[in-house]
């Protein structure tokens, strides 16, 4: 019996994208072995490989000026990777702080800046309170961040997957005062929607969230932008040897390669990212409107324009309610419900793989819970 699974990460997949796996998994393409015994040199993987950037450049429709990249480590080496290829001695680059991901990002930066010689600067920070009490409820707006001119890049996440914070309608150009290449961290707001990717200079998702098993991190990024990292560091920490030896300079997750592209594939015979933004959207607003029906009971921290469609952040009137509902929606086959450690609360997290259904019935409980105990 498979549960609804409402984690933030690692977290569900499109059960096709499973069902497919499991039934190629000791015979793959009728080659007599699962696909992660192939070599990653040889045809039969190639072909997965070649298929998952070709499926990612046609969902996403990635122009020709624009690399796609499989890279390990996580959305938390690229917070290293990033300042440590594109920031020279004694330059500087911005950070957007609007939750815990910028605010680690941001902090990765100052580490590697520090050894590089140069700096990072917070350009904005929409946090309220001191300390562990500090919130975030909101992205930042247009006129908010103060631009240093000359800055190497600037860094923002797109989707704050703890605070639930995300940025609205455009998030391609939120800063019209900062003319800097743009560093996205799109880890849990990656492949939900239609979106001009290549707007960005880099952008970087771990895969856990929406795209595919832990282990591999994609990357789109300008090769104009690529080829300004630094060329003296150590060749595997360089983009540009990712790009040109088409992500198989060493060997590459290829289990993980290949469950991204039974997701990619999935996503496209279910009518591509219109067809995912609408039922996202969909998903997303009934349960909003669920939770503010009740206002008196639920509570969202999160300001209305900056509500994330991915990872919907509540609370109810005491932590005791909260481990109530958890028990009770554990006791119903739904799990996952349980907000980040660092801000307690409740999360839900609505990636592509959860089915409107599953979100119909976690509204039943919620309806059911509130009119029990409101
Ligand atoms: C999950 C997450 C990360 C961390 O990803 P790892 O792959 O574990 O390094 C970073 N940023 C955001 C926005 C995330 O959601």
């Amino acid at each position: 019996m498979r549960v609804l699974n409402f984690n933030p990460g690692p977290a569900a997949l499109p059960l096709p994208a499973l069902e497919r796996a499991r039934d190629e998994l000791l015979d793959f393409a009728g080659t007599g072995m699962s696909v992660m015994e192939h070599s990653h040199r040889g045809k039969d993987y190639d072909a997965v490989h070649t298929e998952a950037i070709l499926l990612m450049r046609e969902l996403y429709g990635v122009p020709d000026s624009h690399e796609v990249l499989f890279m390990t480590g996580g959305a938390s080496q690229q917070f290293a990777q990033v300042p440590l290829s594109f920031l020279k001695p004694g330059e500087s680059a911005d950070y957007v702080v609007t939750g815990a991901w910028s605010q680690k990002a941001f902090q990765e930066g100052e580490r590697t800046a520090r050894f590089v010689g140069a700096s990072v600067r917070v350009a904005a920070d929409t946090g309220v309170g001191e300390g562990k009490a500090r919130s975030y409820t909101r992205a930042a707006g247009p006129g908010e961040i103060e631009a240093d001119p000359n800055a190497a890049y600037l860094h923002f996440t797109t989707n704050e997957t703890i605070h639930g914070v995300q940025f609205g309608i455009d998030p391609r150009r939120p800063f019209p005062s900062s003319k800097a290449p743009l560093v996205v961290d799109m880890s849990s707001d990656f492949l939900w929607r239609k979106l001009d990717v290549s707007a960005f200079d880099l952008v970087y998702a771990g895969a856990q969230k929406n795209l595919g098993p832990s282990g591999v991190t994609l990357v789109i990024a300008s090769k104009a932008f690529v080829a300004r990292g630094r060329e003296d560091l150590p060749k595997i920490l360089q983009y540009r040897t990712n790009a040109s030896e088409r992500s198989l300079y060493n060997t590459p997750p290829t289990f993980a390669i290949y469950l991204v592209r039974n997701v990619l594939a999935w996503v496209k015979s279910v009518g591509g990212l219109e067809e995912i933004e609408r039922l996202n959207r969909e998903k997303a607003a009934l349960l909003y409107d669920c939770l503010d029906r009740s206002p008196e009971f639920f509570r969202c921290p999160v300001a209305k324009d900056s509500r994330s469609v991915m990872n919907v952040v509540f609370r109810l009137p005491t932590e005791a309610l909260e481990a109530d509902l958890v028990a009770r929606a554990k006791a119903s086959g739904m799990v996952g419900i349980k907000g980040h450690r660092s801000v307690g609360g409740l999360r839900v997290s609505l990636y592509n793989a959860i089915p409107l259904d599953a979100v119909e019935a976690l509204v039943a409980l919620l309806q059911a819970f509130a009119k029990q105990h409101g």
